[in-house]
């Protein structure tokens, strides 16, 4: 699935290059070709302006990190806009409601509703230990009444039985009945489906919906539809109020637009997926593993995170190089410091692992908050008085101390803290510091 996305975004990667900077002119190219993978995935025409519009927006102006290429940061930029775009995060079932919660199974017919009810029964009955109750609502099609008595009885799960006789909203009654007798925790209702959109089917599900007043009301599409799988949630989604969707058949050979589109028009979150006709085949939905999973790139993907995330390592070397050198450690280097621990992930983070100079200089328990007064401090310093501390006499602190809204005794405590770290760095052997903060990036 969704080859032709991963290899159009791949080319992306390669054709773009040695910019410092992304720019709405660099940019360009990458972006049609980004435009045209979507569209050939089968997503929405909205849904595609809407995402290039955003990628735009956010990836102009964005500077392309040292270990990466430009293209390579555009794919960050598309990652995350693509988790943005299916919902960021799993959105779990909500069953938090006097038993038995109803889950109510909306979809054509053929999309998965029944296959996803057996799969749900026994998640539910697995995973999270539920007394789960069966039942079909479609009198249309005995086969279908048939199908999921012969699931219940492969999962072993309770099946409530109805005949094409009756009238869906009657045995939809009628089980939440017995379900709250026999205190069944869920009670999942499959219903019928038609093969298009069709009035008295909406009627029919509306009402039901009305009589048994679900706490989750589950859209089954088939991901195989493309852009029809779009049209039939819209439908849906305007006749009921949706709690949620799941997205069949992500195993074929879908193009996968539907999944990169339903939440966008729907505004209603994946739960699930089926990723094959077992009854194992279902999978709960997470929006960025998906997204890296369309993006194809496994290992591009964690080197931009890695890069995001970890030591700039030219920053680090240039430091290192200063030590070894022995010129003087000046505030300019402190605060360089500073910054990178913040990169690593704040000093909280850091202070097991690193035994830098600044982490050591700060106050124990020294928190962002610290970090953030230190930067100020040292930013209302002029390039000077950041190279020769020794410059700084009572007019000067007077003078910074007002710049960074502070008392000058912090001034005094920060230049004390610099001191330290001053004669840390003086220790520290040669090549030392280099060694220290490669060790750290991980
Ligand atoms: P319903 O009419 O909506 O109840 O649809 P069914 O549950 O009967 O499913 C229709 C067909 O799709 C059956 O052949 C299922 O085995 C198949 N199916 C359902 N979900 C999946 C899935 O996630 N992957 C695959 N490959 N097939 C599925």
């Amino acid at each position: 699935m969704l080859d032709n996305l991963t290899s159009r975004l791949s080319s992306v990667i390669k054709n773009l290059r040695g910019q410092a900077r992304l720019t709405e002119t660099n940019i360009q190219d990458a972006l049609r070709e980004v435009r045209m993978a979507l569209l050939e995935a089968d997503v929405a025409l909205p849904v595609v302006k809407d995402f290039i519009a955003r990628v735009r927006e956010k990836a102009v102006g964005v500077e392309v990190l040292q270990s990466l290429t430009p293209g390579q940061a555009l794919i960050g930029v598309v990652h995350d806009e693509l988790t943005r775009l299916m919902g960021e995060h799993n959105a779990a079932l909500n069953l938090a409601t006097t038993p038995p919660a109803v889950i109510l199974m909306a979809g054509l017919q053929g999309s998965g509703k029944t296959t996803s009810s057996g799969k749900l029964a026994k998640l539910l009955k697995e995973q999270m230990k539920k007394k789960v109750l069966l039942v079909s609502c479609d009198v249309y099609r005995p086969a279908a009444i048939e199908q999921l008595k012969t699931l219940a009885g492969q999962l072993d799960v309770d099946y409530f039985p109805s005949s094409e006789t009756q009238k869906p909203v009657d045995i939809a009654l009628a089980a939440h009945d017995y379900a709250k007798k026999h205190f069944h925790d869920v009670l999942i209702v499959d219903t019928a489906g038609r093969l298009g959109i069709d009035q008295a089917m909406m009627d029919e599900i509306r009402a039901l919906h009305d009589a048994v007043k679900p706490i989750e009301t589950l859209f089954v599409v088939d991901a195989m539809q493309g852009q029809d799988a779009v049209n039939t949630a819209r439908a849906f989604n305007d006749t009921l109020p949706l709690t949620g969707i799941i997205l069949t058949k992500l195993d074929g050979d879908s193009r996968g637009g539907a999944a990169l589109s339903v939440r966008h028009i729907t505004g209603k979150p994946i739960k699930f997926v089926g990723v094959g006709e077992k009854l194992t085949g279902l999978e709960a939905f997470h929006p960025e593993r998906m997204a890296s999973r369309v993006l194809g790139m496994g290992d591009v993907l964690s080197l931009i995170e890695e890069a995001q995330r970890g030591v700039d390592h030219a920053e680090a070397k240039k430091l290192a190089d200063k030590v070894k050198s022995g010129k003087n450690f000046d505030l300019e280097d402190f605060k360089a410091q500073i910054t990178q621990m913040r990169k690593m992930g704040g000093l909280s983070a850091m202070m097991d692992k690193l035994p830098g100079a600044a982490a050591a200089a700060l106050p124990a328990g020294a928190d962002e908050k610290a970090m953030n007064r230190v930067e100020g401090i040292i930013n209302s310093m002029t390039p000077t008085e950041r190279r020769k501390p020794e410059l700084l006499k009572a007019s000067r602190k007077r003078r910074i101390a007002a710049g960074a809204g502070v008392q000058v005794q912090e001034i005094n405590r920060l230049l004390k803290q610099f001191e330290q770290a001053q004669k840390m760095m003086k220790m520290m052997s040669k090549g030392g510091l280099a060694k220290m903060m490669r060790g750290m990036k991980g």
